[in-house]
């Protein structure tokens, strides 16, 4: 179009969530899941990029404020910036829970679940206090991949590295508060699931809330608690509290309102896309905040500004369901297709491994990916067991 874009990103790289589990389980490095933003736009001339936190701004004005004191005009504002964790305010989480949200937080708990390894070969009696006992939150696609991947990355490679350890008495539980995992799936994909992830010595504990976590303990709305020093939280999210920070209607989980064209109501200029957004389907119920959501809603909300800069009157958003599906590790996974298609064991697996291949963004990315899976697939092996220390930087000074 001939327009002049610019790309406001608080990062300088694109990342590929729906792989941030692998890095956290050392399945795969942190930058083959992510990408730089630059290098997707490079040869479009009118993209301009900026890597700069939108603070809030003035939309009567027109105008979007930068956390560094800069300010943008627009004609038309597009907002996705996404969704963060949402602790529910259960008290401990915010301090003491690890999230899978970006790729720091990935990265800081493949770090953490080593750590854990390395003070129990030090010191065993660490063990019965919960130094291996690590417990997920979040029944949905992100902890049951979680735990899949850790099982896997424990019953093997870490077993083998700690051959003096008694990596038996490690365990992983997930609890999920509702009575199934997976409850955007049917039934009988949610039991097979369970089933899958018991078989990898994964226990699941249903109808099982997270009261109050501490440093070394996981209190559960039972009253009992689980020693450990580690729980991931992956029980919810909520849309970024930027909308806020413009003074937007919002609905459930900080979703913002949007009509069927994905604008703000009364300000057509103004378009919220992707997580952010609470966009309706047909049939009148909130759509899911997924990757195909936002990548819809992108690819629209483009043809709709074009489509009123010719003056024509563009049709309204209507999102295409391509399906969900969730890998449990090792020849399983369950899928299930608006078709009404259901795929399990290898063959579903095989399926969740090429759609995530395709969605991946770069050759590279997508070559050492396919290198590292296939590695891994021969050799059980996993190549990125590395702790990153803090103590590990420089004497430079970095910008901010
Ligand atoms: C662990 C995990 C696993 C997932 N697995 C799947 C899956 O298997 N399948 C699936 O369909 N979906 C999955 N999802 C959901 C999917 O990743 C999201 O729905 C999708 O990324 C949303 O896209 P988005 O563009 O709205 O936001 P994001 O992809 O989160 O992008 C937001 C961007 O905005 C930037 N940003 C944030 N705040 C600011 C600011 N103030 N100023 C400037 N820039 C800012 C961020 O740096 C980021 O680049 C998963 C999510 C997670 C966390």
């Amino acid at each position: 179009l001939p327009v002049d874009v610019i790309l406001v990103d608080a990062r300088n790289y694109h990342t590929f969530q729906p792989l941030l589990y692998q890095v956290a389980t050392a399945g795969l490095d942190g930058e083959d899941v992510c990408y730089p933003v630059r290098a997707i736009f490079g040869r479009q001339r009118n993209a301009r990029i900026i890597m700069g936190e939108v603070v809030g701004g003035d939309l009567a004005a027109r105008r979007i404020d930068l956390a560094d004191g800069a300010s943008l005009d627009y004609d038309e504002l597009v907002l996705a910036p996404g969704a963060v964790t949402n602790s529910f305010g259960t008290p401990g989480v915010d301090r003491y829970a690890f999230g899978l949200k970006s790729l720091g937080d990935a990265l800081r708990l493949r770090s953490h679940v080593l750590t854990c390894f390395e003070r129990a070969e030090a010191n065993p009696e660490l063990i019965d206090g919960g130094m291996l006992t690590f417990v997920v939150a979040g029944g949905g696609p992100t902890g049951v991949e979680l735990c899949g991947g850790l099982a896997e990355l424990i019953d093997r490679p870490l077993r083998r590295d700690f051959s003096h350890l008694d990596v038996g008495k490690a365990k992983i539980i997930l609890v999920e508060a509702t009575d199934r995992l997976l409850r955007m799936l049917s039934p009988r994909s949610s039991e097979s699931a369970r089933s899958a992830l018991g078989k990898r010595g994964v226990e699941v504990k249903l109808n099982a809330g997270v009261a109050e976590v501490g440093i070394d303990r996981v209190g559960l709305v039972d009253g009992t608690a689980i020693r450990s020093r580690t729980l991931v939280w992956a029980a919810g999210i909520k849309a970024h509290p930027l909308a806020a920070s413009f003074g937007l209607e919002t609905g459930r989980g900080g979703r913002v309102i949007v009509d069927d064209y994905l604008c703000v109501p009364g300000r057509p200029e103004v378009h919220a896309i992707g997580d952010l957004a609470a966009s309706l389907s047909i049939d009148g119920s909130v759509i899911p905040q997924v990757a195909p959501v936002a990548i819809q809603g992108g690819k629209y909300t483009a043809w709709l500004i074009g489509e009123r800069m010719q003056g024509r009157k563009p049709s309204p958003f209507r999102y295409r369901d391509k399906g969900t599906m969730a890998t449990i590790g090792r020849h399983s996974a369950v899928a299930e297709l608006p078709i009404g298609l259901k795929l399990g064991g290898a063959i579903g697996w095989a399926a969740w491994l090429l759609l995530h291949l395709i969605m991946l963004i770069g050759f590279r990315n997508r070559a050492n990916v396919l290198v590292n899976w296939a590695w891994s697939y021969l050799t059980f092996d996993r190549a990125s067991r590395i702790i990153i220390q803090r103590d590990e930087t420089m004497t430079g000074t970095v910008v901010h």
